[in-house]
This record gives C-alpha cells, structure tokens and sequence, in this order.
C-alpha cells in the first residue's frame, strides 16, 4: 500500500537527543528560581506556585519554591506544576529568541519534499503538543510548522503501547499500512509495527543510535524510503 501519511518521533529522530538534555533542560534550570519570584503576581505562575504549596502541604514563599523546584530538576521529579513552569520559561525562550528548535539539516528538505508529493506529515512526541510547536516553530530553517498537519503527544497514549498507534491511525483517516512511522527506539518501532504500520528506524550517529534487529533503518532523512504506489 503507497504510503500517504507520515509520523514521526522527536528526540533521536528529527533532532539530536542532546539538545533537549543538554540545551532545553539546562536552560529551565538556570532560570527557573528567578522566573517565579519575578512573576510570583502573574496570575498563570501564582497559580502553579499554590499548586506546588498544596503537594507541599504548606504555603510556600515564592524564593522557597524556586529552591524546591531546582532541587526537583535535579531529581528529574515529573510533578505538573513544575512541568508547567517548565514550559512557560521555554516559551519565553523561544519567543525571545534565546532558545532555537534544533533539528537535523536533512529534516526540512525531506518534509518539504514529502508534502510536494502530496503525503501528510504529523509529529508523535512525549514532549507536550505546545513544546512541540515551539520546537518546530523556532529553528535555525526558520517556521517548519507549515510542513506538518498536526501533532500527537502522549494524550492519544503512551509511546510503547500500540493502543496509540492506532487511535494515531483512526485519527488520520488512512488505513495503518498507509502510514510510516519514525522513530530511533526499538520498543516504539515494534509497538507501531504491531498496530500495522510501517516503520523505519533513525539511526543517528551524533546520537549513537543502536541498530534494532528486523526493522528498516535510515541514517537520515534522505535516506528513508518511501512506498509509492508502484
Ligand atoms: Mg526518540
């Protein structure tokens, strides 16, 4: 069946695993004390700070809620408020121009060129949809928004469950076999596989992707190949 839609992962895929380790997280760390004393009165923030003096049970100061929660990215806790600030702070990053959306170079050309062909393309990330459109709306390419038809994060369900693949496929509206996946984790490629899509595995040198066994892989964008009607 010729492919019509493509999906594709984030991390290890369309952009260096290090990017978000050691560029976005980093960044949320070294500002985040400062974030919230600063914008204790903005309603938003006001509201993720009670929401954090509640899980503490105890009413925190703004100052004692930045020490909490540069220790808690220290820990890699994955409490809401604090992923909430998170992203807040990248927001502000972006659009400040200070963060950039990295992507792999062969990425842009390869969306472009997909799209000319007429195929759909969509983005399947843990990270939350707006991180996402931030992401692929502040790169060094410019705006690649415009090359995707939407987003999937892990609200249509988790990345190794192949439950999620096929609301993924009920949700575009083309037959499973018709969409090819993209991913650099094995356990995603066989959880998509088993939903009856077509998957190719990145394999990114800067990321020292290991070769899972049994799936097609590519080492970049150019390189994916995609079925056509013939
Ligand atoms: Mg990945």
């Amino acid at each position: 069946m010729p492919t019509q839609v493509i999906v594709t992962d984030i991390e290890g895929t369309t952009t260096p695993i290090a990017f978000v380790k050691q560029a976005l997280f980093p960044y949320a760390r070294r500002r985040i004390a400062a974030f919230v004393v600063e914008h204790a009165e903005d309603p938003e923030i006001r509201a993720q700070l009670d929401a954090l003096s509640r899980l503490e049970n105890r009413a925190l100061t703004s100052r004692q809620a930045g020490a909490l929660l540069e220790r808690w990215i220290d820990q890699d806790r994955k409490a809401t408020p604090l992923k909430i600030l998170e992203g807040m702070i990248w927001r502000q990053g972006y659009l400040d121009g200070e963060l950039q959306g990295q992507v792999y170079p062969d990425v842009p050309p390869a969306l472009r060129a997909w799209r000319a062909k007429g195929l759909r393309c969509y983005v399947y990330s843990s990270g939350s949809i707006e991180a996402q459109q931030l992401l692929f709306g502040h790169t060094p390419y410019g705006d690649l928004r415009e090359c995707f038809d939407g987003y999937f994060d892990t609200r249509i369900g988790a990345k190794r469950e192949t439950q999620a693949y096929r609301r993924i496929a009920e949700t575009s509206g083309v037959p499973p076999q018709a969409i090819l996946f993209l991913s650099d984790t094995a356990d995603e490629l066989t959880a998509a596989r088993a939903a009856g899509l077509e998957v190719c595995q990145l394999l990114r040198a800067e990321d020292g992707t290991v070769p899972a066994a049994g799936f097609p892989h590519a080492r970049d964008f150019a390189g994916i190949s995609v079925g056509s009607a013939n």
